[in-house]
C-alpha cells in the first residue's frame, strides 16, 4: 500500500471522528456510504427541502413543509400512553399544535418552555381542521430562525439514521475536513469548460438552491464525475501498462494437436471464432502476459474457442484451467470439451465441490504430477489444495460471478500465466472501456451457422390462458419450453413460491412432463432434471430466472418469460439466448403487465426489434439512465460513486485519452503532474496503482 497524502487524513478518519457521530450512527452510515468522512463527502444529496417557506399558520398549505416563529402556550400530556402529547404554539397568524408520540415530558418541557418563543420546522398536517405538526423536524432558539430558513439537501437515508444528523455531519465534514489540493486536472481543460476546483464542487454539489442543481450535469457534478473517470482511467493504464513491461512466458506450439482437435468438430467454425483465437494464441505467442475479454451472447460458441485455444497451450507444453461459476456450466464444458481433446490426444479432467475423496485425491495428484493438460471447473480450482505441475494459462467463465481476488488466486497458481476472460454480456463500448480498460477485447459477433432468427412476442398476461392452449400444440410436436417466472420481490424464498406455484398450475394442464428447477435445489437434483429436460423426458421446464445462463439445450425451441415487464434488458436477453439453438425456428413469449409503465414497455419493444446483444446493451444503458440499477451489478462494471455512465459518457472518453497521456507520456512536466495526481487516486482508493506510478 502506498502512503496516504497527508491533506486526505482528515476525510479518511472513521466518521465517528465527527460530533455526535458515535459507532451506532457510524455503522447506518456505513451502510448508505461507507466508514469514512471522504465516504459521507461523496453522499451526494437526491432531493431539496425548502424550508425558507413561512406562510401565515392559517393559511398553510397541507403536506408541506414550513418554517414558523411561534410562541409556546400549553403542554398538553396524552390522557392514555397512546395518545400523543401536545403542545399548543401561536403567533399572530394562528394557532398550531405540535404532537408528540411517545413522548418524554421533560424534555419537551425543555425544549418547549411555556411562554417563550421557538422557532419551528416540519410538514403541516390538519387534524380535526387544525394544522398540526407532529414531530417537528427542528425546534431552535427563535434567533436561529434565519439559519433554519434555508433550502436544505435531502439525502439517501437508511432507518434509524434521520436526515437531520446525516446532514449535521456532512456539513461538519466539509467545513472541518476537505483539504484544498493542488487542481490536479488540466488548467486548460478545467477552463474550457468552467469547472470549479474540486473543493468547491463539493461544496455546490451538498448546497443545491433549486431541482436543477441536483442535476448530473451541473459544471461541478461533471468536474467530480471527471475526477473519478481519470482516477479509474490512470488505474486502468497502469495497471495494463504494468502487465505489458512484466516479460511472460511465450506459448506458441506447432498446431498438430490444434489441428486434430478441429478435424473432430463437428461444425465449421465462424469466422469470428478463427478471429478471436487467432487473437488468443497472438497473445500467448508474443511474450506480453495475456489478459483478454472474449465477449459472445449465450449460444456464439465461446465454448469451442476455449478448447482449441487450450490445446494449443498444451501442445507448446503447458497446463490450462477453465473455471465455470456453477456446477451445471463446468460439466457442461466437460462435455463439450472432452470429445475434442480426446480427439487431440490431450487429457481432460472435470473438478468440482461434488468431487471427493478418492476421486478427487487422483485427480489432484494427476494435476500436480502433469497428467492432467486441461482441467475445467467450478471455485472448486482455486482450493489451496489444487497444485499445478505448470499452469500456464488459465480461461474463466462468465467472470462477473467470480471476484477479481479469486481469479487472481488462479493465476498465482501459475507463473505469469495467460488469462482469458469470457462473458456472455453484451457490454457496451462505453462501459467495456470504464471497467475492462486494462484488457484487450475479442467478440464473437456472428451466430453459428444453421441458426434461425428468434420470433418474439409480446403478450398481456391476462392472455395466459390462449397461450397455454398454443402450448399444447407445441409439445405435441415435440418442440421443449422453458417456462421463466418472475422475480417478484427481493426475495428468492417468494420468488420460488410463485415459481412453485406456477409449475402446479401447468403440472394440472400437462401432467409429468412438467419440471421445476430453481436455485435453492441440490447440484445433483439440478443435474438430474436438466438431463430429463434434455433428453425430453420433461418437455416444460418451470424455472425461476437462476436457471444457468450457458446450460444448453437445442431441443428448446419456445420460452414464455411471465410478467417480462419486470426483467432487465440485460437479462431478458440472456433468458431469450436459451433458446434459438437448433436449425428450428424458435418463439420467445414475453408476457406482460398491462399496467406497466413506459420503461418496461420500451424494453419490450426493444427485445421484438432485435437479437443483438451489443445493440440490447447499448439500449439498456441509454434506457436505464442512472437509476435504475438492473444489469450492471451483475456485469462486473464497477460501481462509481459521482460519475454516471448514461450521462457522462462523453467525459469517460476524454478521460482515457487524457490518462494515456499522462502514463505513457514522458516530460518534466508530466512527472509533475503525477506528482499532483497522488491525492486524486487515493481519493478513489485506486491508490494500489500507485505503486505503478513511481516505476513509470
Ligand atoms: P456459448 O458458450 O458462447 O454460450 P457454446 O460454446 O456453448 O456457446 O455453443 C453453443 C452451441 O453452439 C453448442 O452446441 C456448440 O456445439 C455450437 N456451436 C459452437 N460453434 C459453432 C459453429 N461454428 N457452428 C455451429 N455450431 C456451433
Ligand atoms: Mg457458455
Amino acid at each position: 500500500m502506498s502512503i496516504r497524502p497527508e491533506i486526505l487524513n482528515k476525510l479518511f478518519s472513521p466518521t465517528t471522528k465527527l460530533q455526535g457521530i458515535g459507532p451506532k450512527l457510524a455503522q447506518l452510515i456505513e451502510k448508505i456510504a461507507g466508514p469514512k468522512i471522504v465516504d459521507l463527502i461523496f453522499h451526494i444529496p437526491s432531493g431539496i427541502i425548502d424550508r425558507r417557506f413561512s406562510p401565515p399558520i392559517n393559511t398553510a398549505p397541507p403536506g408541506r413543509i414550513a418554517t414558523f416563529l411561534v410562541k409556546v402556550i400549553s403542554h398538553k400530556p396524552g390522557a392514555t400512553a397512546r395518545q400523543p402529547y401536545r403542545v399548543l404554539c401561536v403567533n399572530d397568524s394562528g394557532e398550531i399544535t405540535l404532537t408528540f408520540f411517545h413522548a418524554e415530558k421533560d424534555w419537551l418541557l425543555k425544549s418547549l418552555p411555556i411562554g417563550e418563543e421557538r422557532a419551528i420546522s416540519g410538514k403541516v398536517e390538519y387534524y380535526n381542521d387544525r394544522p398540526q405538526i407532529s414531530h417537528p423536524d427542528y425546534i431552535l432558539p427563535p434567533q436561529e430562525i434565519d439559519h433554519l430558513k434555508t433550502i436544505e439537501p435531502v439525502y439517501p437515508l437508511t432507518t434509524g439514521l434521520s436526515s437531520k444528523v446525516l446532514l449535521r455531519a456532512i456539513r461538519e465534514a466539509l467545513t472541518t475536513c476537505l483539504p484544498h489540493p493542488a487542481e490536479w486536472l488540466n488548467e486548460t481543460l478545467v477552463h474550457q469548460h468552467g469547472w470549479p476546483s474540486w473543493t468547491e464542487a463539493l461544496k455546490f454539489v451538498h448546497a443545491p438552491q433549486s431541482e436543477a442543481d441536483l442535476s448530473p450535469m451541473t459544471k461541478a457534478r461533471q468536474r467530480l464525475a471527471y475526477d473519478e473517470l481519470l482516477a479509474s482511467q490512470i488505474a486502468l493504464q497502469l495497471s495494463r501498462n504494468h502487465r505489458v513491461k512484466v516479460p511472460s512466458r511465450i506459448i506458441n506450439g506447432s498446431g498438430h494437436l490444434q489441428k486434430k482437435a478441429r478435424v473432430s468438430l463437428p461444425f465449421k467454425l465462424t469466422s469470428s471464432q478463427e478471429q478471436a483465437i487467432a487473437e488468443i494464441l497472438a497473445d500467448m505467442a508474443n511474450g506480453v502476459r495475456m489478459l483478454r475479454l472474449l465477449q459472445g451472447d449465450v449460444g456464439s460458441g465461446k465454448t469451442a474457442v476455449a478448447a482449441i485455444t487450450m490445446i494449443a497451450a498444451v501442445e507448446a507444453g503447458v497446463q490450462t484451467a477453465l473455471m465455470a461459476p456453477t456446477e451445471i456450466l463446468a460439466r457442461q464444458h466437460y462435455k463439450t470439451i472432452a470429445p475434442i481433446a480426446k480427439a487431440a490426444g490431450v487429457s481432460v479432467e472435470v473438478l468440482t465441490s461434488r468431487d471427493k475423496g478418492k476421486t478427487k485425491d487422483r485427480i489432484l495428484t494427476a494435476l500436480a504430477k502433469g497428467e492432467v493438460d486441461i482441467i475445467i471447473g467450478t471455485h472448486a480450482l482455486v482450493q489451496e489444495t489444487v497444485s499445478f505441475k505448470d499452469l500456464g494459462m488459465a480461461i474463466i467463465d462468465e467472470q462477473h460471478r467470480f471476484g477479481v481476488h479469486q481469479r487472481l488466486i488462479l493465476r498465482n497458481k501459475g507463473e505469469n500465466i495467460h488469462t482469458l476472460v469470457m462473458t456472455a454480456t453484451p457490454i457496451p463500448r462505453t462501459l467495456l472501456l470504464a471497467s475492462y480498460g486494462d484488457m484487450e477485447v475479442s467478440r464473437l459477433t456472428e451466430k453459428p451457422l444453421g441458426r434461425k432468427p428468434i420470433t418474439t412476442r409480446a403478450i398481456p398476461l391476462n392472455r395466459m390462458e390462449e397461450v397455454i392452449t398454443a402450448l399444447q400444440r407445441t409439445l405435441s410436436t415435440g418442440s421443449r419450453i422453458y417456462w421463466v417466472c418472475p422475480l417478484v420481490e427481493e426475495s428468492e424464498l417468494i420468488d420460488l413460491a410463485a415459481a412453485e406455484d406456477r409449475y402446479r398450475s401447468l403440472a394440472e394442464v400437462f401432467g409429468d412432463k412438467v419440471g421445476l428447477i430453481h436455485g435453492r435445489m441440490k447440484p445433483a437434483k439440478k443435474d438430474n432434471i436438466m438431463a430429463a429436460f434434455r433428453s425430453g423426458g420433461l418437455s416444460l421446464l418451470v424455472a425461476t430466472t437462476v436457471i444457468e445462463v450457458g446450460v444448453d439445450v437445442p431441443e428448446a425451441t419456445v420460452m414464455v418469460i411471465e410478467h417480462a415487464d419486470r426483467f432487465g434488458l440485460a437479462q431478458l436477453h440472456q433468458l431469450r439466448g436459451r433458446i434459438g439453438r437448433s436449425d428450428k425456428s424458435s418463439t420467445c413469449l414475453l408476457l406482460y403487465d398491462a399496467k406497466a409503465g413506459a420503461m418496461a414497455r420500451a424494453r419490450l419493444k426493444i427485445m421484438r426489434e432485435t437479437e443483438d446483444g451489443f445493440r440490447i446493451a447499448e439500449e439498456d444503458l441509454r434506457l436505464r439512465g442512472g437509476g435504475e440499477i438492473l444489469g450492471t451489478r451483475q456485469s462486473g462494471i464497477p460501481d462509481f460513486r459521482l460519475a454516471d455512465l448514461s450521462v457522462h459518457n462523453d467525459l469517460l472518453a476524454m478521460a482515457q485519452k487524457d490518462a494515456k497521456f499522462i502514463v505513457h507520456g514522458q516530460s518534466v512536466d508530466i512527472e509533475q503532474r503525477k506528482e499532483i495526481l497522488r491525492p486524486l487516486l487515493y481519493l478513489f482508493e485506486r491508490d494500489a496503482a500507485l505503486r505503478f506510478l513511481k516505476s513509470g
